[in-house]
């Protein structure tokens, strides 16, 4: 039985601090998928290794750089405004077709097809920091110990058990649409497109195999780890170290965390976004980098995108944790 099937009252009878029901269970995912998601985290890593030995004394080549940098912009914001603000939160409307082109670039990010995704993290939003949250660092309570259990299990743990999401409860609205059926069962073709796009454009550019091969690594292997490790950090880090600027709903432990605005294009103004789920910008207050707002301002400028729901000045203020109405609230009037 998953955390999320155990009986109602379990999760209500939560105390925001000791582990939840049953969190020293952790029923292993099929053989298949464990092996397939070691691989996928730890190959990165021999690959770093290769790399860094080849540009050994002769630096990394300006073309692999620029062909990581350009696909890492575009899978992140497959995942952020696609995936993200745009297919699980519907923060805005999009064309047919920016539809399935963001769909299409989340799904090169390798983080498991776009229904699944959206799944899981709509169930992120509906138990958030509470028994039947997916992926939440406080799984294991809140000592020290069980805390430092549950970062790992939010960043990377989570994927190895077998706590499947429902896809027909959680993500009803993608099911019926066609379009996202194909692009989710185009996944596995759509990352192996992700690693073969920067070989042979390596090798294009280069005119030789070994060109295709520095471009592979860099731009394929080493630029989908950090996308993934940076999108995995808003999973742990942005519920555990940072500001609380923003009420959230109870048990809700969401921080802002700016080091990773830029990299996570936006999406570690994690505390605004648990705030406001449906608003297109995460980063609410002013100067608060926020990459995929602006991709979605543009996008609105073009006319490709339209009903944004951007942020409502009165309606933030009361989301403020200091709001006098809030601190009523917190001190029990
Ligand atoms: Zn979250
Ligand atoms: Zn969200």
């Amino acid at each position: 039985m998953t955390i999320f099937e155990r009986p109602v009252k379990d999760r209500l009878d939560y105390d925001g601090a000791s582990s939840f029901p049953g969190a020293k269970e952790h029923p292993p995912a099929g053989r298949a998928q464990v092996g397939l998601t070691a691989a996928i985290v730890i190959l990165p890593f021999f690959a770093l290794g290769v790399a860094i030995v080849l540009a050994w004394g002769q630096g990394v080549a300006l073309t692999d750089l620029l062909l990581a940098a350009g696909l890492y912009v575009v899978t992140g914001l497959g995942v952020t405004v696609g995936f993200h603000r745009l297919l699980t939160h519907g923060s805005f409307a999009a064309r047919p077709w920016l539809r399935v082109v963001l769909a299409i670039a989340g799904s090169m990010g390798f983080q498991g097809n776009v229904i699944d995704w959206v799944a899981v993290h709509r169930r992120h939003h509906a138990f958030t920091d509470r028994p039947g949250d997916p992926h939440s660092p406080y799984r294991y309570g809140t000592g020290l110990r069980g805390q430092l259990r549950g970062l790992a299990h939010a960043h990377l743990g989570w994927l190895f058990t077998d706590d499947q999401t429902s896809a027909e409860r959680y993500a009803p609205d993608l099911l019926a649409d066609p379009t996202m059926v194909r692009v989710a069962r185009a996944f596995p073709a759509l990352c192996a497109l992700s690693l073969a796009l920067p070989f042979l454009a390596g090798w294009a550019i280069t005119g030789t195999l070994y060109g295709g091969l520095t471009a592979f690594l860099w731009a394929g292997l080493i630029r989908v780890a950090l996308l993934q490790h940076v999108t995995w950090s808003v999973n742990s880090l942005c519920h555990v170290i940072g500001s609380r600027p923003f009420k959230t709903r109870r048990h809700d432990r969401s921080t802002n965390v700016w080091p990773l605005a830029l990299l996570s294009f936006g999406e570690s103004w994690h505390n605004g976004h648990h705030s406001e789920p449906s608003c297109a910008r995460h980063g609410l207050d002013r100067g608060q980098l926020d990459p995929s707002a602006a991709v979605i301002r543009l996008f609105e400028r073009l006319g490709w995108a339209g009903d944004v729901h951007w942020p409502d000045a009165d309606r933030i203020q009361r989301r403020r944790a200091d709001h006098p109405q809030q601190a009523r609230v917190l001190a029990g009037d």
